[in-house]
């Protein structure tokens, strides 16, 4: 008697157990399938012997840690609670193709604006999040801008406005931004503006689009030598992430997302921090569950306090802007060369230095946290050529920017924070 197995099958099961269970009951169900198909080839003959390879394969490379094999996991909702401009943040992997069946929710559409850039779009990301909006019967149309934040201005947003105007959008359009935070500030903004208002809906392919820009509703576009300086508060209609997307990420602005992740674990969230101190390997392999758990954990971090102070009024806010001040110095001391979450990194490292001569935290916790940037790959020091006297003109301008007192986000234990003033600008470096 032959027996046939269907091998795909099979090795597409393992491949979901490998991903949705821990790691002993995944080694468990795989070994004893393994088991169950050496039985069949022993008593019948039914299975093939490049199944039992392949599943040798598989457990071998899995008791290595070297698998990568896995599946698409049940997508987690996030809610941004915000009274009647709720919405929720959708964390999945290999979940682009959902977009449509989650836009459909909002119909009427007249039209669907996606907007890229050229290389998300070579990737395909933007094509998937297209396909499945269009297979929802909603019209589309695709425009690409260039990359990089010199669109994220006044002309930006006026050649913005006028392609919408240009391919009829009205106020029932939707404009969809598949991008990093400089497309989905500038798509926000042009939707905040257009017709007196427009919805948006946001897919962030960067860590720190999925992590920060993409989550609480601050759009904006840059003046000359003022970021973000003018703007709106704009609810989307929801954030979808795929962290599939990462996988295509060059490798510095992957490390400058996870600035910005290190920085919500230390000032809000000892839980996080410890989980990717833990996960520091599947971290550095971009492993989709994984990123998942620590995406999720970033939105819901941001969403709360986003909840408690929507647009910026009761001071809740400014504690997800840990590191911030002193990495606003180094962006424009670099010309904005170094990208803003390893400006963060080096200007977290600043403020728990600060902090710990502040007498508000130990030496471990200054030196746990160089660890993990370390063990990341995360640069600490900043350019020992910006000079201090240059660096503290320039926090004393951002201050002046700010529109008041040197206000600084200090830590005072792993996962708490609070704000510090009124301290001399000549010694927080
Ligand atoms: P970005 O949007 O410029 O993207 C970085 C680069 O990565 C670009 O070249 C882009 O083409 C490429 N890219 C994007 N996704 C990719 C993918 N999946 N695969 C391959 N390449 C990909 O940069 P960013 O870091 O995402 O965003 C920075 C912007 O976000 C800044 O303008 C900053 O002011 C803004 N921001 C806004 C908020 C907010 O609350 N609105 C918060 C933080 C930052
Ligand atoms: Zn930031």
């Amino acid at each position: 008697m032959c027996i046939y197995v269907d091998a795909p099958v099979i090795v597409r099961s393992i491949a979901y157990k490998l991903c949705a269970g821990g790691k002993f009951l995944t080694f468990f169900l795989c070994f004893s399938e393994y088991l169950v198909c050496l039985n069949r080839r022993i008593c019948t003959g039914g299975t093939d012997d490049s199944v039992l390879i392949g599943f040798s394969a598989i457990m071998i490379a899995f008791a290595n840690s070297e698998c990568q094999l896995y599946a698409p996991s049940v997508p987690m909702i996030v809610p941004v609670s915000l009274g009647s401009r709720s919405y929720d943040i959708v964390v999945g992997n290999d979940c682009l193709q959902n977009a449509g069946e989650i836009l459909a929710a909002f119909q009427p559409i007249s039209l669907a604006f996606i907007v890229t850039d050229p290389n998300v779009r070579h990737f395909g990301h933007t094509d998937r999040v297209a396909d499945s909006i269009a297979r929802a019967g909603i019209p589309i149309q695709r425009i690409s801008i260039e990359p990089g934040e010199s669109v994220k201005s006044p002309e930006g947003a006026f050649a913005f406005w006028e392609t919408l105007l240009e391919y009829g959008a009205d106020r029932k359009a939707v404009v969809v931004t598949v991008s990093g935070g400089v497309l989905g500030d500038l798509g926000g903004f042009a939707a905040a503006t257009y017709a007196r208002g427009i919805r948006f809906f946001q897919v962030p392919t960067t860590l720190l689009a999925q992590v920060d820009s993409s989550v609480g509703g601050k759009v904006g576009i840059n003046l000359t030598g003022a970021k973000n300086m003018v703007g709106a508060f704009h609810q989307p209609l929801g954030v979808l992430i795929d962290t599939d997307t990462l996988r295509t990420l060059p490798e510095e602005q992957y490390l400058s997302g996870l600035g910005e992740v290190i920085k919500y674990g230390v000032s809000l969230d000892a839980d996080l921090f410890r989980f990717v101190e833990a996960q520091v390997e599947s971290i550095k392999r971009r492993d989709g569950a994984v990123l998942q758990k620590i995406i999720a954990d970033c939105c819901r971090i941001k969403a709360q306090i986003v909840a408690e102070d929507e647009c910026e009024t009761t001071g809740r806010r400014i504690l997800l802007n840990y590191g911030h001040t002193f990495a606003h110095v180094f962006e424009v001391l670099s010309d904005y060369s170094i990208p803003h979450g390893l400006a963060v990194v080096m200007g977290s490292m600043c403020a728990a230095r600060l902090a710990w001569r502040q007498g508000l935290v130990d030496t471990t916790f200054v030196l746990r946290q160089i660890g993990l940037y370390g063990k990341l790959g995360l640069e600490t020091e900043y350019p020992t050529e910006f000079g201090l006297e240059r660096m503290v003109e320039a926090i004393v301008h951002d201050k002046k920017s700010e529109f008041g007192k040197l206000r600084l986000v200090l830590p005072t234990g792993l996962g708490q924070c609070r704000v510090v003033e009124g301290l001399d600008p000549q010694h927080v470096f």
